[in-house]
């Protein structure tokens, strides 16, 4: 999965995880906790494994630019 894939499917992940935690405040149903903290754990686990830079590897942390902090390098964004 490239950089700019990784991005899109992070967001929506996480437009995904914040829907179930509007519903979970609204109707506190132990399969909405559920499905919350399944949804959370797999953003976290796209953002740690896939948002890193197409050249060296390093994590891109949370401000993911044009450039790759670590090497400079064109992230592809
Ligand atoms: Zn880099």
């Amino acid at each position: 999965m490239g950089l700019k894939k990784a991005m899109q499917v992070l967001w929506a992940c996480a437009a995904v995880t914040l829907l179930l935690l509007v519903l979970f405040l609204r109707f506190e149903t132990t399969v909405l906790l559920a499905l919350l903290l399944g949804a959370g754990c797999v953003t976290a686990v796209i953002w740690v494994v896939f948002i890193r830079c197409p050249h060296c590897g390093a994590h891109l942390g949370r401000d993911v630019g044009k450039y790759c902090p670590h090497c400079g390098k064109e992230t592809g964004l």
